[in-house]
Order: C-alpha cells, then structure tokens, then sequence
C-alpha cells in the first residue's frame, strides 16, 4: 500500500478521534463517531457483508448485519465503512441499483478496501493507546487478546494491528481446511508464504485440521514448517487459536521469527 494513502487513512482516523473528543481507549465507538458524523447506523439482515453504507440523497447510512457474534468485529465493520465515507470512496445510492454495481466492498478496488481497513485499525485501535495497553514485542497472541479486552476490536482486528506496531519479524497466517487462505506481513517479514499452500504437518494449525486438539501456548518450530524456502536452522515461534464468527472458523497462526542468539531459549 503507498505510503501517501496510508497517511492520509491515518490522519483522518486520529482527526475524527479527536473531533469525538476519544483519549481513552473506553472513548472510543465507532457508532458514536458515525453518529457525530451525520451519519445513521441501523442494525438487521445483511447477505453476503458485515456492513454496507449507502445515502439516500441527504444522509448516510450504514447498516450492519446482526448476525455478527463479537461486539469487536462490529465496530471494526461500522468503522470501515466510516473510513470509505471519510476518503472520499464511492458510496452507492439507495435510489439507484447500478451504484452498488462498484459500491459495496467485495466490488470495490483493493486499495479502497485497504485504506478503509487502515482507517478502521487506526481509529479503533490508536498506536499511542495500544502501546500503553500491551507488550507488542513478542507478536504473539496475548497481546492481540489485551488489544481486543481493552479496545473496539475483534480477534483478527486485534492481531493484524500488532503485526503492523511489532518491532518484531512477525506475519499473521489465516488457513482453512488445511491450506493458507491469506497472510499480514509485518514491515520486517522478508519471506513470502503463498494463499492455496498446504500447511506443513508439523505447524500447530495443520494439527488442527488432522483433527488434533489446537495447542494454545506459542510453540517454537523450525523455520523450515512455515518458510520451506528458507535458508539455515532458524526457529520460529506459532502461536495459534480458532476464529470464532460465522463465515470464519479457520485457524489464525501468529509467526514470530526468532535471532539465532534468542532461539535457545525459545518456548516449546
Ligand atoms: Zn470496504
């Protein structure tokens, strides 16, 4: 993602922070920032999304779907279509049907997608408050679980934004039914691990899926189970657990690389 487009997301999540006057991670509600903005946020049946926004000509509105189960995905949903009103994104029309043709966001292009996703993290989940709140130098997944107790954040929310804050090499793996689905690199993650690969037997989430109980605790492993192409006898350390939500149900994996002079006493 360019770095303008990124800033830009940035400052206009920390500019409406400040307009609903959020300094405390309890300020914080995306219904609230929705509301401060003019816009309406109605609750009911919604297929195939989380939430969708739309005008009618005078007013925005952002319906969100009640089958949602964590308070956190809402919010980050609710703040998501915020940032695509924000950023100035096409926004569908209740009045005409062509308008959702390219307004409705499994339509829209990826970049508009990522800046609203960038919008939402950063305005759910400000740095400065997250910084305050967790150690986010392991990347492991306690850290996302303090994010997701403190702040308007689901599970996977909470994990992508201390794979964006961590000092650490660290990249956040989603897989389903064995295979990768998707990946969030960290900024210091050089090595690539592709959606579609079959999960090496000896990766905590491949365990799962052959049917053993999920192991709950970081587990450090060779290098080789995640990063095939990987040069040396590095470790790295999984920390996994199930996504609880509906549509979801895969295994999220936190990878954590370790130095070489930090692996001796690596858990597991
Ligand atoms: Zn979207």
């Amino acid at each position: 993602m360019a770095r303008g487009s990124r800033k830009r997301a940035e400052l206009a999540a920390a500019s409406l922070l400040t307009r609903v006057g959020a300094t405390r991670p309890e300020h914080i509600d995306p219904i609230v920032s929705a509301k401060t903005l003019g816009i309406e946020v109605a609750f009911g049946q919604l297929a195939g999304a989380t939430a969708r926004i739309c005008h009618n000509g005078c007013k925005a509105r952002i319906r969100v779907s009640d089958q949602i189960v964590l308070p956190g995905r809402t919010a980050f949903s609710i703040a998501h279509e915020i940032g695509h009103y924000l950023l100035g994104h096409t926004i569908a029309s209740e009045h005409d049907d062509r308008t959702w043709a390219h307004a409705t966001c499994d339509r829209r292009p990826a970049q508009e997608e990522r800046e609203a996703d960038v919008f939402a993290s950063t305005h759910t989940m400000p740095e400065a408050m997250v910084r305050a709140h967790c150690d986010l130098d392991g990347a492991n997944l306690y850290a996302a679980r303090a994010i997701a107790r403190v702040f308007p954040a689901s599970p996977v929310a909470s994990a992508r934004r201390v794979i964006d804050l961590s000092p650490a090499t660290c990249a956040l793996v989603y897989s389903e039914t064995g295979r990768v689905r998707w990946i969030h690199y960290g900024r210091r993650f050089q090595a690539r691990i592709f959606p579609g690969t079959r999960l090496h037997v000896a990766t905590l989430a491949r365990a799962h899926f052959d049917g053993a109980a999920l192991e709950h605790e970081p587990r450090a492993l060779p290098v080789a189970s995640w990063l095939p192409l990987a040069v040396g006898a590095g470790t790295i350390i999984e920390h996994a657990e199930v996504v609880p939500e509906p549509g979801w149900g895969g295994v999220l994996s936190m990878l954590s690389m370790l130095s070489p002079e930090t692996s001796a006493r690596a858990p597991g």
